[in-house]
């Protein structure tokens, strides 16, 4: 074997540990690996980190986009035998021990796929032609450019109708991120559309949420659903319960029941499988939601030297039985673990199980209002709220995003006002067809 691969990484006399993803779970695992001896290279389609949670802030105009991303090389830039290459995996060939990228493949000695997940629409192909995704920041500022086109096309129409439907949100899953979108736009609704468009009846702009369940956020307390029920209703927000959505044409919105909607916007919030791994998608593998099965140790089942960390991850255990929820927590706390078990590996020592500690969750509605269950409190409310601004300030990543995200939080708050609500980058959409 030469002395470079593709990428023109050298080799080393130290183990290579390739980590695919700078999500949460990578960025956790190659911060554990600094100063020890592995070389370490991470990749990532993107050359920056998403903070995901505040997503939605960027889609509503709350928060710029660069105050949620970082640049990875950033991350690592004072880790001695880091690589970071952007670049995309294509392809894990298990038998030669190497990845396939869009640059090039790369040998490894552990192989690390933390590459996260990407929204599920159940094999729906027509809301995913015409619904809005939200799970990276260039959807992100898609969606915030239809929301603000919208209401350019609203105040060109005369038809009643048209109107109506252009001003008429559709948010598809009551979880977190659709709880958390909905009451933004019913903010937005009530405090900056009036006066950005004081020439448009902006009191008749809808906001429906439509859950197929019988009640929103079901992985929190019942407390806290009734609670984020009642915030998001005393914000106008419409709950539609117990209804699936069925399909969207980019103008109509079909349900299970009866009900139907007119509207220029859906965002579908309604769940996310795991990325696709070429070359590790073995039916016995994959479990439901596409995730890999891991053992306790995070390794892929069949191989010694290959992991999984995060959301792509399913580790069954009791406590467990469908694997650890898809959110931050468990990627983070897994990516630092394997870390750990990786260092005790070199030292000849033996791997320690993984072992969650569940911190808790939230969610917020919008201004003052959240709801925070942890193990043995579980609050609502002001200082609910407060919680939930202090725990994401502090898993940003690098000040400078964090003094951003504060100041803009305190403006905000301060002015009722939103002011990143700019079509920079114009959602192209086909108007003339959504009006015949
Ligand atoms: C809108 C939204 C709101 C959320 N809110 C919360 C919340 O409030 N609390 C919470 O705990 N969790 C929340 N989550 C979930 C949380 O963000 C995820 O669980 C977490 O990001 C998972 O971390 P990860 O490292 O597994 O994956 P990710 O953070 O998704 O990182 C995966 C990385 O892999 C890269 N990648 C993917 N495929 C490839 C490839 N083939 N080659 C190279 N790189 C690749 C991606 O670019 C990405 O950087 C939210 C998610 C979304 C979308």
């Amino acid at each position: 074997m030469s002395d470079t691969d593709a990428l023109n990484i050298p080799r080393s006399s130290f183990p290579r540990v390739v980590i695919v993803g700078g999500g949460f779970a990578g960025v956790a695992l190659a911060k554990k690996l600094s100063g020890k001896e592995v070389q370490v290279v991470l990749l990532d389609k993107n050359n920056y980190h998403t903070f995901q949670p505040l997503l939605y802030q960027v889609s509503t105009g709350g928060l710029e986009p660069d105050s949620i991303a970082y640049p990875i090389r950033k991350i690592l830039q004072d880790y001695p035998n880091f690589f970071f290459r952007m670049a995309e995996m294509q392809q894990v060939q298990t038998g030669n021990q190497k990845i396939v990228t869009n640059i090039g493949s790369l040998s490894y000695d552990h192989l690390v796929i933390a590459a996260g997940s990407e929204t599920n629409f159940f094999g729906n192909t027509e809301i995913e032609k015409n619904g809005m995704a939200m799970k990276s920041i260039p959807q992100s500022l898609n969606l915030r450019s239809m929301i603000l086109e919208n209401f350019e096309q609203a105040l060109l129409t005369d038809n009643l109708h048209e109107r109506d439907a252009l001003m008429n949100f559709v948010i598809v899953g009551g979880g977190p991120t659709g709880v958390e979108l909905a009451g933004a736009l019913a903010e937005i609704k009530k405090g900056i559309l009036p006066k950005d468009y004081p020439d448009l009846d902006t009191r008749r702009a809808q906001i429906n949420l439509i859950q197929s369940g019988d009640r929103i956020l079901k992985e929190m307390s019942e407390n806290a659903s009734k609670k984020a029920e009642d915030f998001l209703e005393s914000l106008g927000v419409q709950i539609w319960k117990n209804t699936r959505v069925t399909s969207y044409d980019g103008k109509k919105v079909t349900t299970k029941t009866d009900l139907e909607f007119e509207a220029a916007t859906l965002v579908w919030a309604a769940g996310v499988k795991a990325v696709s791994i070429k070359g590790l998608d073995a039916q016995e593998i994959l479990k439901p939601g596409n995730r890999l099965q891991v053992n306790e140790y995070n390794q892929v089942q069949g191989f010694e030297n290959i992991y999984a960390i995060g959301d792509i991850a399913c580790m069954e255990k009791e406590d467990t039985p469908r694997g650890h929820p898809m959110m931050a927590q468990p990627a983070i706390q897994q990516g630092r673990h394997l870390g750990d078990n990786l260092v005790r590996l070199l030292e000849g020592k033996k791997m320690e199980p993984f072992i969650y500690k569940d911190k808790g969750s939230m969610a917020t509605v919008g201004r003052n209002k959240a709801v925070v269950d942890l193990k043995n409190y579980k609050f609502q409310g002001v200082f609910a709220w407060f919680v939930w601004m202090f725990v994401h300030l502090f898993f940003l990543i690098g000040f400078r995003n964090r003094m951003i995200v504060f100041v803009n939080w305190v403006y905000n708050y301060v002015r009722f006002d939103r002011e990143a609500r700019l079509i920079i980058r114009p959602y192209q959409r086909d108007y003339s067809w959504f009006k015949e």
